[in-house]
């Protein structure tokens, strides 16, 4: 640990956030003593973070000192969500739940196990070694697709590799495209970076999403689009770019696949054609496109936000052919950037126990848990039903789509649940074994940056309250009760960070003790192709197969025979009928991330209470006035909110901020309620922006 000491009795310790958020920000955390914390402030010293971080984790204090805190392990002892428990030890909670997973073993199998996590802590050591003790038990396999599979699968289709520029270039770039992903509220960083771009150079910076958020508000151009139609907004720039001469054709020829193709097929994607898909005017679409022409040294920041639709792979891709066509990607600041996931080369056989893996056990998609609880025979791929969870770092009891089956399926008697988590979430209160988690200040972990290039260590500042343990004390403590064997359930955290480390050429634990990061930023050639984007031909793919498009779980779903062959808007979305005739998207709220922090205060109240945005002329065509009680619905469910009036959204649109819990909702129904769980093409994912509805007006109770 990495410690100044500062007068008085403060001090400050470095550490790294662990949360679903791609900056993965680089901390210094004021320690009072060794059981609490105070302030928490963003490292002045790590050339990415820069001094800043959200509000949310600069309270953290508010959050680890909770008074809500799970501290001792807890028994069911009414019915199923009644929210009655009693403590029990750790001896025995952990028999009991070892005991219930060798019972639901035998039963039908180990496949009726299902070890499922998410992203509540991104720290290689406590989110990950959860899969070991799945692989060591062939329990059945978690295909994690809630958050970036089209994202990712969309980004890759092009460059081949899941890289790009440095993102610290951003502050060097001509123009910066934010796509997709708002950075005032989460990802803080990328704000930093362009802004620091407009004030040294006069870069301009450009906002393209599906409502006037923060980020929007701060752009020189704001692009409003309606959800889903971002792929019809980036052929109109393609179109505009061939059209007016601005398509680098010496770059096109050397370096990309089909640009004659891509021109002709582009031809009729006009701006024309781009206002009616994407309701945004003709002169802000050849406004973007003119600015992307006269400054080639654009850097497109493409965010998650617009892959979570139906067609959120094509999208992402589309967007970043854009910086192709340009060439962009030739110059410093310039080119497309999503995530650096693929600069890290980990090998995670002991942390994960991939010297385990039996590639004959099922694996699941994660965002399906609903239809696969309430036993969905397709859901469970014609397997045996899962009769027992084991669940970390994740609560999908709200955050998971298609609510009314996720609430059915964990209210079955024949389900056995244990959840190991920080609060008594939603999920925690349908469990029948709760064990009480630390958090990241309370144990040792390791960290990679989605949305930079460093490799950070959080290790342990305080004594966790109460009986908290760490997720690898828990599934080590399982292990050893269920008889799963493996060298990585012997091995403390620091001694799996050591060997992660050392396995995958990113050296020792002492060494990065001592340097507190390791920027493992490519060179400029590699993280801009300069030699050949990563596919054997070295070409940048405008016609991709999507079938084949390399990635970490390669697992077919969704209609990938329909995917369009070129960039285009694929209409596959969930478009707006006579029957249900909005769009609703459900964007990050700013003081939440995910359901995290929606359990501390200041959070509360600055969020207020669970509302949906709407067009002045949709609420006056419905007679609905700002502060009134609506019902949206669609075929999955229904859902009741105050509206507010809100004249940055596109007509025909409607945006949920969230994730509030279910019970923030009347009567208990969450905006999930109407999310679907049907798995994006090529590889699965969730589409959260991506669901027609009706409003109406609540009748008065
Ligand atoms: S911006 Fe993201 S990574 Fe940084 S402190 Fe906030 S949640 Fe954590």
């Amino acid at each position: 640990m990495n410690q100044l000491v500062r007068p008085p009795n403060v001090t400050i310790a470095t550490s790294a956030c662990p949360h679903d958020c791609p900056s993965t920000c680089a901390l210094e955390v004021e320690v009072l003593d060794g059981r609490s914390i105070g302030r928490v402030r963003g490292a002045e010293d790590n050339l990415y973070t820069a001094g800043v971080i959200c509000a949310k984790v600069a309270r953290y204090a508010e959050r680890i000192h909770h008074p809500d805190r799970l501290l001792h392990p807890l028994i069911r002892t009414g019915p199923k969500g009644s929210g009655q428990f009693a403590p029990i030890s750790w001896d025995d909670a952990l028999d009991l739940t070892a005991e219930k997973l060798i019972a639901a073993e035998a039963r039908h199998g180990s496949e009726a196990v299902w070890p499922y996590y998410y992203a509540g802590t991104m720290g290689l050591i406590m989110r990950d070694g959860i899969n070991r003790l799945r692989h060591a038990k062939k329990y059945t396999g978690f295909h994690s697709t809630i958050c970036v599979n089209p994202a990712w699968t969309g980004f890759i289709a092009g460059t081949g590799k899941l890289a790009g520029p440095d993102p610290r270039e951003m502050a060097r770039s001509d123009l910066v495209v934010i796509w997709g992903t708002n950075p005032v509220n989460t990802q803080v960083n990328v704000m930093t970076h362009a802004i620091r771009a407009r004030k040294e150079r006069g870069a301009k910076i450009v906002a393209i999403d599906i409502y006037q958020n923060g980020t929007m508000q701060q752009a020189d151009l704001a692009v409003l689009v309606r959800p889903g139609t971002d792929g019809a907004l980036a052929c109109a720039v393609m179109h505009c770019l061939f059209r007016d001469g601005f398509a680098d054709r010496e770059y096109l020829e050397k370096y990309t696949d089909a640009p004659r193709e891509l021109e002709e097929h582009v031809r009729t994607r006009s701006p024309e054609w781009a206002a009616r898909i994407t309701g945004c005017p003709v002169e802000t679409i050849e406004a973007f496109a003119r600015l992307v022409a006269e400054n080639k040294r654009t850097y497109f920041r493409l965010g998650y936000g617009f892959g979570r639709s139906r067609n959120g792979t094509t999208n992402m891709h589309a967007a970043s052919c854009i910086a192709a066509v340009r060439g962009s990607w030739a110059l410093e600041g310039g080119g497309a950037f999503h995530n650096n996931g693929a600069i890290y080369h980990w090998n995670k056989t002991i942390t994960e126990g991939l010297d385990a893996v039996d590639p004959s056990i099922r694996t699941l998609d994660q965002s399906r848990i609903g239809p696969i609880l309430v036993g969905e025979p397709d859901a469970l791929a014609n397997g045996v039903p899962v009769t027992a969870l084991f669940i970390q770092n994740t609560n999908p009891v709200s955050v998971a789509p298609e609510q009314d089956k996720v609430k059915r399926g964990f209210a079955r008697d024949d389900l056995f649940v244990c959840v190991h988590e920080q609060f008594m979430t939603e999920t925690a209160l349908m469990a029948d074994v709760v064990l009480p988690a630390t958090m990241f200040m309370e144990h040792d972990d390791l960290y990679q940056g989605g949305g930079h290039q460093y490799i950070q260590l959080g290790l342990k500042l305080i004594d966790p309250p109460g009986e908290c343990w760490s997720n690898h004390d828990v599934v080590c403590a399982l292990a050893k009760r269920l008889g799963a064997e493996h060298p990585g359930f012997h091995m403390t955290p620091r001694e799996l960070i050591d060997r992660l480390l050392g396995d995958s050429g990113w050296g020792t634990l002492a060494d990065l003790e001592a340097k507190k990061w390791i920027d493992a930023q490519p060179d400029f050639d590699t993280a801009h192709y300069t030699k050949g984007f990563a596919w054997p031909d070295g070409k940048f793919r405008f016609k991709p197969d999507w079938k084949t498009v390399p990635f970490r779980s390669p697992w077919l779903a969704g209609p990938v025979d329909d995917m369009p062959a070129l960039p285009d808007h694929w209409e596959v979305i969930e478009e707006a009928t006579e029957e249900f005739p909005f769009r609703l998207g459900t964007s990050p709220a700013r003081n939440f991330l995910n359901s995290t922090f929606n359990e501390t205060p200041t959070s509360i109240a600055r969020e207020k209470r669970p509302t949906v945005m709407i067009h002045p002329e949709d609420a006056a065509a419905h007679g609905i006035a700002d502060g009134d009680k609506v019902v949206l619905g669609n075929v999955r469910g229904e859902v009741r909110i105050h509206a507010k009036i809100f004249d940055g959204v596109r007509r025909g649109v409607l945006i949920a901020e969230s994730i509030w819990p279910n019970k923030a909702y009347e009567d208990g129904k969450g905006i999930n309620t109407l999310t679907g769980a049907d798995a994006i093409a090529p590889y699965g994912g969730a589409a959260f922006h991506d669901n027609r509805v009706w409003v109406r007006k609540a009748a008065l109770s």
